[in-house]
């Protein structure tokens, strides 16, 4: 495939690449980040780099508003207030035109060098093109956390996304206006990635350290994207209930059997203090952590029902962003 399935709209005519950079409070790196997409770049003739501003506070979008001059091919929006990394792709997706678009992080974790590997595969007629940071250098709590999380998932759903997999990927157009036609307000991207099929094909790379500035995800947040992840992902937790049930009714069964045969062969009652304590315990926390899953499905099923649009724009650069 060359220049795949490309549809100007009218009035506006498409890039060939955008490249989607969503930005927290990043105002210390989005230069040199610049400097470096626009150095991958060359030899490109036709791309965007477009910066979603997701309510920062550093001077982000006042860097933004002047940085035109200075790397012509840039363009932004700015969100409303900090709607969260999901959302702020999310946001970028739908502003993007390009026949393909390839998301990035701010903080040159991801290395802007690897995306002519990635346009590559994509003329080749690849249309969803992964990464894969392999895990040295990845600080030991994120590694840990991040494995244990993708652990899960793929205990939960038949098509998890790879570990160490993360926002950092090429779609191609029909990919872009597929995952944007789902009806669902917030999509997990990670998960839904992988479920919608087509050619895919990962490019493995060194992460590197944050080049300035600090981590947007304290363990809050990512504990929130984890569940999120999850709740988006799968509803095999919601039967947790009843392979608990199961288990416990078992045990409840043996156990009263053991007590008939205590009382009628031996003509002892068991004294058990200790037991009822330790067994109403135990099943006192396995329903109230199981209430807790049917709450966060409950939640989101809430957010989904509002319908309220997962991120508001304040304000959106010049020419051509229609
Ligand atoms: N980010 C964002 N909104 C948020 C949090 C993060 O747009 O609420 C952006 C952030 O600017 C960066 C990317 O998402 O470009 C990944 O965030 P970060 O590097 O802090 O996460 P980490 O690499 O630590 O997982
Ligand atoms: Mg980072």
């Amino acid at each position: 495939m060359t220049t795949p399935d490309v549809r100007p709209s009218p009035g506006a005519s498409r890039p060939e690449i955008s490249i989607v950079v969503p930005a927290y409070n990043e105002a210390k790196v989005l230069p040199e980040l610049l400097e470096r997409l626009t150095r991958a770049l060359e030899g490109n003739p036709d791309y965007e780099i477009l910066v979603v501003d997701d309510g920062s506070t550093d001077g982000t979008l006042e860097f933004l508003r002047v940085a035109g001059e200075r790397w012509p091919r840039l363009r932004y929006v700015s969100l409303s207030r900090n709607f969260g990394h999901q959302n702020a792709l999310r946001a970028g997706m739908d502003v993007a035109r390009g026949a393909c678009v390839i998301s990035i992080d701010a903080d040159l974790q991801h290395p802007p060098e690897l995306i002519p590997e990635l346009i590559a595969r994509w003329r080749a007629g690849v249309q969803v093109v992964l990464t894969l940071r392999s895990s040295q250098g990845v600080p030991w709590f994120k590694r840990q956390t991040a494995t244990a999380f993708y652990q899960v998932l793929s205990w939960l759903t038949d098509r998890p996304p790879a570990d160490g997999s993360a926002d950092f990927r090429l779609l191609d157009r029909t990919v872009v206006d597929l995952l944007r036609g789902f009806p669902e307000r917030s999509l997990f991207l990670r998960g839904l990635v992988p479920w919608v099929g087509f050619r895919q094909e990962s490019v493995p790379y060194e992460p590197a350290a944050r080049s300035a500035g600090t981590s947007k995800y304290s363990v809050r947040r990512m504990l929130s994207l984890a569940i999120h992840g999850i709740t988006a992902t799968s509803t095999r937790p919601l039967l947790l209930a009843s392979v608990l049930g199961v288990l416990v009714s078992l045990f409840a069964v043996l156990f009263a059997g053991y007590a008939v045969y205590m009382r009628v062969v031996r003509g002892t009652a068991i004294t058990g203090w200790a037991s009822v304590i330790v067994f109403t315990g135990l099943l006192a926390g396995a329903q109230l952590f199981v209430t807790g899953i049917v709450g966060a499905y409950l939640g989101q099923v809430l957010q989904e029902v509002q319908r309220r649009p997962p991120y508001l724009v304040k304000e959106r650069s010049g020419e051509g962003l229609s």
